[in-house]
């Protein structure tokens, strides 16, 4: 079933939780809003649930206005964060229960809940736990329980409130694998919160970037990383080095160095931002009049086969910072490359930036 999520506002009180949210969302997408936490992914998932009510705006269902269908009939399944799962019913009973509790003339027989508890267990792989207690189940093992359970009645609308959000990172990313092959055997509109943007580019067709109550961008995974269309969406994708100054036919200029980009290539005398990614940044033994930022190697992390460098702006002044006012600059080299070079804590070297994402102030 395909959503339209129209002008989309609301206030809690004085503050606006969305501001003019619309979205269109095709029929079996898998789409992940990801945002800061307090953006406003939950309210905008609640509403759509029909769990709360816009103060502005309109969601429409395969096009027809859901305002006044209530949230039992708005044929959505929920799956939160915080396993909802009944404590004192077994498996097999917490997936039965909203065929169970379904009208008496829509209620399926007792071999037919029987049949359908089980094809669920199966889907998420489960069957095997059916008469165990919540109690018994690790966390993923919850949450696929709980899958199951929103699935028994059959949404056309699935909405998952951080699903993973509780559990250890190696089953989240077990699950998410998982989430994303369950959702291309049964196709079912799905839309998930999530803060993690690693998530969010893995599973889904399509990501919602929110910020301060409003979606900044939407795209496929590859197009919001290849091209975020703001600073704010570029930072929140991965780890950045912002570094402010003042644009000049190709090069930005800043105290301690210089970052030279063809995106500035027109630019006469502007103020500009350049965010450069660590493994974007590459580094050699300084020589006198080399052009970049001249650095000392603060600290030099080797995992694997990355080399994750802390730089230190050598003159002293605020050249570049790094989510706020640290002052420090993050490269990753390839471990190989750090150890041929031979490179010492405390050496002073110069950074480039092999790729730099430019953006120019306004009204500066
Ligand atoms: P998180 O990732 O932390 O869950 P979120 O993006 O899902 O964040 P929301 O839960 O949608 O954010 O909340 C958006 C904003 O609205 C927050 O600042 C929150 O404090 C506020 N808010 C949400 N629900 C209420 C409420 N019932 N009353 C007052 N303020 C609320």
């Amino acid at each position: 079933m395909s959503i339209e999520i129209r002008q989309v506002s609301k206030n809690f009180g004085a503050f606006q939780a969305l501001r003019d949210v619309s979205l269109d969302i095709a029929s079996g997408e898998l789409v992940a809003l990801l945002g800061p936490s307090g953006c406003g992914k939950t309210t905008l998932l609640r509403i759509i649930a029909g769990l709360e009510t816009a103060d502005a705006g309109s969601i429409l269902f395969a096009g027809e206005d859901t305002t006044d269908v209530h949230v039992r009939e708005r044929q959505v399944g929920f799956v939160f964060q915080h396993y909802a799962l009944f404590r004192h019913m077994t498996v097999f009973e917490n997936v039965a229960f909203g065929l169970r509790v379904k009208p008496r003339s829509q209620r399926p027989s007792e071999a037919q809940i029987r049949q359908k508890v089980h094809e669920l267990l199966g889907l998420v792989q489960l069957d095997w736990l059916a008469e165990r207690f919540p109690s018994q189940l690790s966390g993923g093992q919850r949450q696929r329980i709980a899958l199951a359970r929103a699935l028994a009645v059959e949404p056309k609308v699935l909405l998952l409130d951080e699903p993973f959000g509780a559990l250890d990172a190696k089953v989240r990313k077990e699950l998410r694998r998982w989430l994303r092959r369950l959702h291309d055997d049964l196709h079912v509109t799905s839309i998930f919160v999530t803060h993690d943007q690693e998530e969010a580019l893995e599973v889904a067709d399509r990501v919602v970037l929110m910020n301060a109550g409003q979606v900044e961008q939407v795209g496929t995974p590859q197009q919001v990383w290849d091209h975020p269309a703001s600073p704010f969406v570029y930072g929140f994708l991965g780890d950045v080095n912002l570094f402010r100054g003042r644009a000049h036919q190709g090069e930005l200029h800043f105290h301690g160095g210089q970052i030279d980009s063809p995106e500035l290539a027109d630019a006469q005398d502007a103020a500009a931002s350049a965010y450069v990614r660590p493994h974007d940044l590459d580094v050699q033994r300084y020589t006198p009049g080399a052009s970049g930022i001249v650095v000392k190697l603060a600290r030099a992390i080797v995992v694997g086969p990355v080399a994750r460098l802390e730089l230190l702006p050598v003159d002293g002044s605020k050249t570049a910072e790094n989510a706020g006012s640290d002052p420090v600059i993050e490269a990753q080299i390839p471990a190989q490359q750090f150890r041929e070079m031979g490179l010492r804590e405390g050496e002073t070297l110069v950074a480039t930036a092999r790729q730099a994402r430019v953006f120019l102030e306004t009204g500066a």
